[in-house]
């Protein structure tokens, strides 16, 4: 039996970097000792505290159908963290909890795509962006950021991209995930203007918005005008370590929540209530849960740009946020798959190879920050001596 070209198109044929992923398991497996600088996870767990809430809520009999867009106390509570973090006035009713950011992204594109339509996204970009796109039978089209520009989009070259496809949506990152940039206020300024000139949807993902290292995370949703053109997608993963407990939410006009709500009766029926209740517990820390949770990254960050300091093979922009830090490799004359496959073989180390964040990271590696101090810092300086040998 056929399956429809919807699903079956997905993954639009590319590489996307798990040929490496099942690499480093399949080593793992044999019993070889790999470090996994190519996830986004924490090292650590879901706090302890969390873990607690959660199991009281499931023991206080909240495991059954939870309201379908989120409780009222947690869809007030992420309401009352945006209007704090960006001045806009935000209620419940914009808020749709989902289950964790993948799902927002999905159903935020659902909402704003029909079939055949082209949605905008940047490259570099997060992996399962194009294929988001094509789940929901959109167009996915790349519009590139480049190294130089330590990868702040152009504006001039989103509103060409949105007049060539005739885009309905713009997909943005920030801080951002592969590069670690954080998007400027004249860069948001100017995607705004490009959003509006073009009458585009602006699907803004900030679910690395409590980990920024240099500046000021800005949300698009709060310049003049773009309330009602923005759908903002959140996640406690990265924030509060909670990958596994797949929340997260779209900030979104009111009507916008109402139609996301159909979309959810129809799909998840929702998050479950016991998740639901540990993540209001969570946001009910406050930002010094946040810091605390994104502390570790900082520190690696700092160690990572030490060890650059003292060579010449590979270069980085430092990454103002995120759990990441892209190199460039260009000088080993190898491409970003050619190196990080010769690194797990040689030096048992899994990066992710730059070519499956898109065509404009080639040429480079993502290195996540994501394992624990010492061993993260002898790990990075080998791949910076593996680099060097190359180069040489
Ligand atoms: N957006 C970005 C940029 C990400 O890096 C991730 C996870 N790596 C997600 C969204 C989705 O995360 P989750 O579904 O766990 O919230």
């Amino acid at each position: 039996m056929e399956l429809s070209r919807r699903i079956t198109g997905i993954t639009g044929g590319g590489s996307d970097g798990w040929g490496l992923y099942y690499r480093a398991q399949a080593l793992k497996a044999e019993g070889a000792e790999v470090t996994e600088l190519n996830i986004g996870e924490h090292d650590i767990r879901t706090d302890p505290a969390i873990l607690e809430a959660m199991h009281e809520a499931a023991k206080a009999g909240h495991t059954g159908y939870a309201a379908v867009p989120g409780i009222t106390p947690l869809r007030e509570e992420i309401a009352a963290r945006a209007q704090e973090r960006t001045g806009v006035p935000t209620k419940a009713a914009n808020v749709m909890v989902t289950a964790g950011g993948q799902a927002g992204l999905f159903a935020a594109h659902s909402a704003v795509l029909d079939p055949g339509e082209t949605g905008l996204y940047l490259d570099p970009h997060y992996t399962t962006y194009p294929g988001t796109i094509r789940s929901v039978g959109g167009l996915p089209h790349a519009v590139e950021t480049r190294p130089r520009d330590a990868f702040q989009p152009r504006a001039d070259e989103i509103a060409e991209a949105a007049r060539a496809t005739r885009a309905r949506s713009l997909l943005i990152n920030t801080p951002n995930n592969p590069t670690g940039t954080v998007y400027s206020r004249s860069t948001l300024e100017g995607i705004a203007q490009a959003c509006e000139e073009a009458d585009l949807w602006l699907i803004s993902d900030e679910v690395y918005d409590s980990q920024v290292w240099e500046g000021r995370h800005l949300s698009t949703r709060a310049l003049p005008g773009m309330e009602a053109r923005t759908m903002v997608v959140g996640s406690m993963s990265k924030s509060h370590a909670m990958t596994g407990s797949r929340i997260g939410w779209i900030i979104a006009p009111e009507a916008a929540v109402t139609q996301l709500e159909q979309l959810a009766i129809n799909t998840t029926y929702g998050v479950q209530g016991y998740i639901q209740r540990a993540a209001l517990f969570a946001l009910q820390q406050g930002t010094a849960l946040e810091q605390k949770i994104a502390e570790p990254f900082r520190r690696r960050r700092a160690i990572a740009l030490d060890l650059l300091a003292g060579q010449q093979a590979v270069t980085a922009i430092p990454p103002q946020g995120a759990m990441y830090m892209m190199l460039d490799i260009r000088a080993t004359g190898m491409s970003g798959e050619e190196f990080a496959l010769a690194l797990l073989e040689e030096e048992r180390i899994a990066v992710m190879p730059g070519e499956s964040f898109g065509a404009a990271a080639s040429g480079h590696i993502r290195v996540a920050l994501t394992v624990e101090d010492a061993r993260f810092a002898d790990a990075f300086g080998r791949v910076l001596r593996f680099a060097a040998a190359r180069a040489a």
